[in-house]
C-alpha cells in the first residue's frame, strides 16, 4: 500500500500541482498532478527533482541560542523579551520582520498580524519586494487595487504573447512549455521577446527584440504613440473605462515620437520595432506576460505601466486571450500580497488609509495598529545598519546572498542588537548572523496554503512528520505573540483556523470595493479545508465558485472606478557607466537552480546543468578585455568584486555581463554577485534595480588550477578560489590557487582531514602537473587534477561516472590518472538533459550516427527532453550546431 498526498510545488510562481506516493519503506516518488490546472501533470526540473532535496542533511533540527542548542520554551521567551524590551526603550519601529515569499499564506497572515496589529508598526517586509513589488505598484496606480487580471489559459487562447524582461523557459518553465505546445497547435500564434540577452525563451519565437537594458518605457510609449497614430486605438473603451489618457498620450509623444527614435533610445533595429508595432495593433488577442526585467528596475513601476497603457489604449484587459500579466518568481508571492506582507500595505488588499485601519483594528480587535507604511526592504536594511531598527526577526530568507549590496547587509546583521532567523536550513549566509535560530518546518513537513500567479489558491500538504524539534512558522510567530501579552488573538489550532480568519478579514465590510474577497471559504471545516481543490480568488458565496479573469466588466477599483492612464516619461538607469565601470551587469537565474541554493544545491540532478558560477559576455566584449573561454574573471563594482567562471556567448549583447544570482558563501569562494549590486530603487515600489549595474572585468590569472572530487565533504578547500557540487554520493569542487604547494600529497591529506591510502598518483615537477586517485574498498573515493593550465585539466564527466564502478584493476587505475576513457564514446560530456542525466557527447553521435533531425526524434532516440522538455532549446541548438559543422565539413571538401 502506498500513501498518496497532492500537494503544490515550492519554487516558482507557475504554482504547479505535485503528486507524492510514499511506498511502505518510506521512499518517495513525485509527479506531476494530471487534475492540477496549473500545470495539468507537468513538472520541470526542479519540481521533477524535488525527492532529492527532502533529506534531513544540512537540517536546523533544534533552536540555539548564541550558538548553543537550547528548549522551545527558552528560545521563545528570549525573542518575546527582547523584541518586547526593544519596543518598550524604543518603540515599535525599533524592530522589524523580514518574511519570505516561501512562507505560506498562513505563516504570513500571522506574521503581518503580529507586527502590524499588535506590536503596531508597519516594518514588515519580504522578499517579494526584490521580486514583483513594481508590478503591485503599477497595478495600484492603474486599476486602483492590486488585481492580476489573467489566467493561464489567456496564454493559450492569445494569438500574440509579448514576453518581455521574462526567461519563461528557464524561470517558470512550465508556463512556458504550455505555450509552446499552444504554438504547435495553432500557427497563428505568435511570442515576441523582448529581452537585452537571447535566452531559452527566444526558441522558436516569431521576433527577438534585444532591447537597451532599462529602456522599455520609450519602447511602450512608442508602441502606445504608434497605435493612436495608426487609429488602432479603441476610443470607445477609452471613453467609457479609462482617465488620462490624453496625458498618457502627450508624454509618450514627447519623448517617443516615432519608430526611429525608440530604435535608437532602445538601440534596435528601425524594421524590429516596426514589426513588433504592426504586430501588436493589428492582433486583438494578446498578453504581454512580464516579470523581472520589468520589475527589478529603478524604474519598474514606469514600465508596468507603460505596458498597462497600451493595454487600456486597445482595451485588451479582462478579456480572454488579452492583458498585461505579471508572473511572479516565488511559490507564494501572490499570497504574500494577499495578506499585507509588503511593507506598503495593511492587509487583504487594503491601505493605510483612516477608514481602512480603523476597519482592520477593529476586526483584529487590535490594541494598536500601524497607521502608516511601514520601511520597504533596501530602506530596513539601512535601518538596521544606523541603528534606527535594533531587532529584526528574519523568516525563510537569505538576505546576506540575495539582497543588493549584500556586504552591508551582513554588516548590519552583524551589528544589529538582535537577529533572530528561523529557517529549516542550519547554515546559510544569513544563519551565520544570528543571535537566535529557530527551527522551521520545510516543504513536505509543512501545511496551508499558496497563490500562484493566476490567483489559484492551492494546498501544500504535508506528507513527512516534522523533524527533530522543528516547528510551523505560524506556530512559532503564535507562541511568540503569546508571549509578548497577546494571548487570545494568537491561540490558533491549526492552520485551517489562520486560514478562516484571514478568508473572513477579506470579506469584512467589502461590498465590492477591494478585489480580494475570498469570504465563500471563511466557513471551511477542517476537513473541507484539507480537501480544498485548487480555485482562483475572488471566491464569494459558495465556496466552489472561482473566478477566471478579473477587470471583465470595464470596472476598476479606482475611485471613480475607471482605470487610470499614466503620463510617462524616459528616465535612464540610475546607475551608469563610467570609464572605471564601463560594461552593465544583468543578473537573474538559470534553468536548474533556485534562489541561494538552499534547496535546489542539494540535489545532484539539479546541480550538473551549470556546475561554477559564471561570467557570460559578447565575444566583442571577450576580445576588448582579452579574454577567453573558461578563464577566471574579477567582475567588480564599486561595491566589491567577485570571481567567477568566463563563458562567451553570442547570445549577450556586446558591452554586457550575465552573472547568476545563486551562488553563496556555502558553495563559492568568491560569487555573491549581489555583494556588487546598488540598492538603487524604484521611487514608487522601491524595488531595487538588479538588472543595470556599472562594472568591469579582468582577468584573474593563478598559478595553479585542479578539480577535486570526494565522497567526503571539504566544507572548504582553503583555496582563493574554489566551487562546491553535490554528486550522486560524492562532491565535486573546481579550485584555483596563488600558493603552489611543495608536496601536493600531504597538502591532500590535510584538506581531506585524514592520511589518504590505497592511492595511485603521477606528479611531474617540471611541468606542475599532479593526479592522484584515492580507493576504499576497490572503489574510488576521491580523485584530484591540478595543472598551471586550465585548459589541460581533462573533461570531468568521464571521471564523474567512475565513482559508479565497483572495482578498479591496476590497468584501470592508471587509466584514471591519464583522465579520460579507452573508448572515446564511454565519455557523455556535460549534461543538458537533467531528468534522465543525457550529456552533450551523447546527444551529438546520436544526431550524427542515427541521422537525428528533430528534437521529438532526440526524444525517441535518448529521451532527452521528454519529461520536464526544458532542455528542449539546448537540444534545439545543438541539432543546429550538427548541421553547421556538417555544411561547413562539406563546404570545405
Ligand atoms: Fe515548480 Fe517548475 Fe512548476 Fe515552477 S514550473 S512550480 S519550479 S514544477
Amino acid at each position: 500500500m502506498s500513501n498518496t498526498v497532492h500537494t503544490t510545488c515550492p519554487y516558482c510562481g507557475v504554482g504547479c500541482g505535485v503528486v507524492i506516493n510514499q511506498d511502505n519503506d518510506g521512499q518517495i516518488t513525485v509527479a506531476g498532478d494530471k487534475s492540477h490546472p496549473a500545470n495539468f501533470g507537468r513538472l520541470c526540473s526542479k519540481g521533477s527533482a524535488l525527492a532529492e532535496t527532502i533529506d534531513l542533511k544540512g537540517r536546523l533540527l533544534y533552536p540555539e541560542l548564541k550558538g548553543e542548542q537550547t528548549d522551545w520554551e527558552t528560545a521563545l521567551t528570549a525573542v518575546a523579551e527582547g523584541l518586547a524590551d526593544i519596543i518598550n526603550n524604543h518603540g515599535p519601529d525599533a524592530v522589524a520582520f523580514y518574511v519570505s515569499g516561501q512562507l505560506l499564506t498562513e505563516d504570513y497572515y500571522v506574521a503581518n498580524k503580529l507586527m502590524k496589529g499588535f506590536i503596531g508598526s508597519a516594518n514588515i517586509d519580504t522578499n517579494s519586494r526584490l521580486c514583483m513589488s513594481s508590478a503591485v505598484a503599477g497595478h495600484k496606480r492603474a486599476f486602483g487595487m492590486d488585481t492580476v487580471a489573467n489566467c493561464y489559459e489567456d496564454l493559450e487562447i492569445a494569438d500574440l504573447i509579448v514576453l518581455t524582461g521574462s526567461n519563461a523557459a528557464w524561470c517558470h518553465p512550465v508556463l512556458y512549455q504550455r505555450i509552446k505546445a499552444a504554438a504547435e497547435d495553432r500557427d497563428n500564434l505568435k511570442v515576441i521577446v523582448i529581452d537585452p540577452r537571447r535566452t531559452a525563451s527566444c526558441d522558436g519565437a516569431f521576433l527577438h527584440l534585444p532591447i537597451r537594458p532599462g529602456t522599455d518605457v520609450v519602447l511602450f510609449n512608442g508602441l502606445l504613440n504608434y497605435l493612436v497614430s495608426g487609429h488602432h486605438h479603441d476610443p470607445d473603451y477609452i471613453a467609457s473605462h479609462t482617465e488620462h489618457f490624453d496625458q498618457a498620450l502627450n508624454a509618450a509623444q514627447r519623448n517617443a515620437p516615432d519608430v526611429e527614435t525608440v530604435a535608437a533610445i532602445c538601440d534596435l533595429p528601425v524594421e524590429d520595432v516596426s514589426i513588433f508595432y504592426q504586430t501588436f495593433a493589428t492582433t486583438q488577442k494578446t498578453v504581454s506576460l512580464f516579470s523581472q526585467g520589468v520589475n527589478q528596475s529603478s524604474s519598474g513601476t514606469d514600465k508596468v505601466n507603460s505596458i498597462i497603457n497600451c493595454h487600456l489604449a486597445t482595451g485588451r484587459i479582462g478579456k480572454e486571450g488579452c492583458g498585461a500579466f505579471s508572473i511572479t518568481g516565488q511559490p507564494n508571492a501572490m499570497g504574500g500580497r494577499e495578506v499585507g506582507g509588503l511593507a506598503s500595505m495593511l492587509a487583504a488588499h487594503m491601505d493605510f488609509s483612516v477608514l481602512e485601519v480603523d476597519r482592520v483594528q477593529r476586526f483584529w480587535e487590535s490594541p494598536q495598529i500601524a497607521d502608516k507604511p511601514g520601511l520597504k526592504a533596501v530602506d530596513l536594511f539601512h535601518a538596521i545598519n544606523t541603528g534606527k531598527v535594533k531587532a529584526v526577526w528574519i523568516m525563510a530568507t537569505n538576505p546576506v546572498v540575495s539582497m543588493p549590496e549584500a556586504d552591508r547587509v551582513k554588516q548590519a546583521l552583524k551589528q544589529c542588537d538582535l537577529v533572530i532567523v528561523s529557517d529549516c536550513i542550519k547554515n546559510t549566509d544569513t544563519t551565520d548572523c544570528a543571535d537566535i535560530l529557530l527551527p522551521a518546518t520545510g516543504w513536505g513537513e509543512k501545511s496551508g496554503t499558496v497563490s500562484n500567479s493566476e490567483r489559484r489558491i492551492s494546498r501544500v500538504r504535508s506528507f513527512m512528520p516534522a523533524p527533530g524539534e522543528a516547528r510551523h512558522d505560524w506556530w512559532i510567530i503564535s507562541e511568540v505573540a503569546k508571549r509578548m501579552g497577546f494571548e487570545k488573538p494568537f491561540n490558533y489550532a491549526s492552520e485551517a483556523d489562520i486560514f478562516r480568519e484571514h478568508a473572513a478579514l477579506s470579506g469584512f465590510e467589502n461590498l465590492g470595493e477591494r478585489d480580494f474577497d475570498i469570504s465563500g471559504l471563511k466557513d471551511l471545516n477542517n476537513q473541507e479545508y484539507d480537501k480544498l481543490m485548487p480555485r482562483q480568488w475572488p471566491v464569494i458565496g459558495n465556496p466552489d465558485n472561482s473566478t477566471k479573469r478579473l477587470l471583465s466588466n470595464g470596472k476598476f477599483f479606482t475611485a471613480t472606478g475607471k482605470a487610470q492612464f499614466l503620463p510617462l516619461k524616459y528616465n535612464p538607469p540610475r546607475n551608469s557607466c563610467s570609464k572605471e565601470f564601463p560594461l552593465v551587469l544583468n543578473t537573474g537565474r538559470v534553468r536548474d537552480h533556485w534562489h541561494t541554493l538552499t534547496r535546489t544545491g542539494k540535489a545532484p540532478t539539479l546541480s550538473r546543468h551549470i556546475v561554477e558560477p559564471c561570467a557570460s559576455v559578447h565575444p566583442d566584449t571577450a576580445k576588448q578585455f582579452d579574454l577567453h573561454e573558461n578563464d577566471l574573471v574579477d567582475v567588480s563594482s564599486k561595491n566589491g568584486s567577485i570571481t567567477v567562471r568566463l563563458r562567451i556567448s553570442l547570445d549577450q549583447r556586446p558591452g554586457e555581463i550575465f552573472v547568476p544570482m545563486h551562488w553563496n558563501a556555502q558553495f563559492a569562494s568568491r560569487a555573491r554577485v549581489d555583494s556588487l549590486i546598488f540598492a538603487a530603487t524604484d521611487p514608487v515600489s522601491g524595488q531595487p534595480e538588479f538588472k543595470v549595474t556599472p562594472v568591469n572585468i579582468k582577468r584573474h590569472d593563478y598559478r595553479w588550477y585542479g578539480f577535486l572530487m570526494s565522497r567526503e565533504i571539504l566544507n572548504n578547500p582553503g583555496t582563493e578560489y574554489w566551487v562546491k557540487a553535490i554528486e550522486n554520493d560524492f562532491w565535486r569542487y573546481e579550485m584555483a590557487d596563488e600558493v603552489v604547494q611543495d608536496n601536493w600529497r600531504t597538502w591532500l591529506d590535510e584538506i581531506s582531514g585524514s592520511k589518504l591510502r590505497d592511492r595511485v598518483e603521477y606528479i611531474d615537477q617540471a611541468t606542475g602537473v599532479y593526479r592522484s586517485a584515492w580507493f576504499r574498498d576497490g572503489r574510488l573515493h576521491g580523485c584530484l587534477f591540478i595543472t598551471p593550465a586550465y585548459d589541460r585539466l581533462p573533461s570531468r564527466d568521464w571521471l564523474l561516472t567512475q565513482f559508479a564502478v565497483e572495482e578498479f584493476d591496476a590497468l584501470s587505475r592508471i587509466r584514471l590518472l591519464g583522465g579520460r576513457p579507452a573508448d572515446p564514446d564511454a565519455d557523455t560530456g556535460p549534461v543538458v538533459c537533467s531528468c534522465f542525466n543525457i550529456g552533450k557527447n551523447t546527444i551529438i553521435n546520436a544526431i550524427k550516427d542515427q541521422e537525428l533531425e528533430t528534437v521529438d526524434s532526440i526524444g525517441a532516440c535518448l529521451k532527452a527532453g521528454t519529461n520536464c522538455g526544458s532542455c528542449k532549446p539546448e537540444l534545439k541548438a545543438l541539432l543546429s550546431e550538427s548541421v553547421q559543422t556538417e555544411t561547413a565539413t562539406i563546404c570545405s571538401q
